[in-house]
């Protein structure tokens, strides 16, 4: 198996991107990738060359503001430049980035994971969380033996404010604004892959493999 994949996944919240990144890591040997780890891997770096108001991706952390592009871009990058092959996964979340990343990096593979807007609200409002240990499951997907009961510790299970209908909605709304432009950048330099992300886990997984081996 080649190791040297450089796979973007695109797509909304609940299409199943991180899932899907695990299990592709996992066949071909590569890092996943998230804004979120390189960034809190990287939170001493040195970033005083690039003239902001902080010296370090921490200190913006820290006082729980967003961080630069600027900051974003240069560590996802180095962060891929040490990856033998990677799938990136949540970046990049605006049209900034995704051109910066062009200029960088080249990809083998860009998937956009496409989930019709009421399964992916079925998916994100039937989440359920034990309030008591954190265990998370699905009304439907992956349901308790009892309902509204954890199997682990018998806590109560809860709907997170993040996961009720309205906020979905939002969410869904604000990944729209965002990353359509990245999708249209990718979709100008016919590299884009529609991909179905309908159906199980497995089905998913099964597409994606077979786009990588065609
Ligand atoms: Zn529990």
């Amino acid at each position: 198996m080649s190791d040297d994949h450089r796979v973007l996944l695109l797509g909304p919240p609940g299409a199943g991107k991180g899932t899907q990144s695990d299990r592709l890591a996992a066949e071909y040997g590569l890092d996943v990738i998230t804004t979120g780890d390189a960034l809190r891997n990287n939170k001493q770096m040195d970033i005083s060359d690039l003239g902001l108001e902080y010296d370090t991706p921490g200190e913006y952390m820290d006082r729980g503001e967003l961080v630069p592009d600027a900051v974003v871009n240069e560590i996802v990058v180095s962060a891929l430049a040490d990856a033998d092959g990677f799938v990136l996964d949540g970046y990049p979340r605006n049209l900034d980035q995704a051109e910066y990343l062009s200029e960088q990096t080249a990809l083998d593979y860009v998937f956009l994971l496409e989930v019709p807007e009421a399964e992916l609200i079925d998916r994100l409002t039937g989440r359920r969380v034990c309030a008591a240990c954190g265990e998370t499951f699905h009304v439907d997907f992956d349901p308790p033996e009892e309902p509204g009961v954890c199997d682990v510790d018998g806590g109560e299970l809860v709907q997170r404010e993040d996961d009720t209908e309205e906020t979905v909605r939002e969410r869904l709304r604000v990944y729209e604004d965002e990353t359509a432009p990245v999708v249209d950048h990718y979709r100008e330099r016919d590299v884009l892959v529609e991909v179905s992300g309908e159906g199980t886990p497995d089905d998913v997984f099964d597409r994606l493999v077979s786009q990588i081996e065609s």
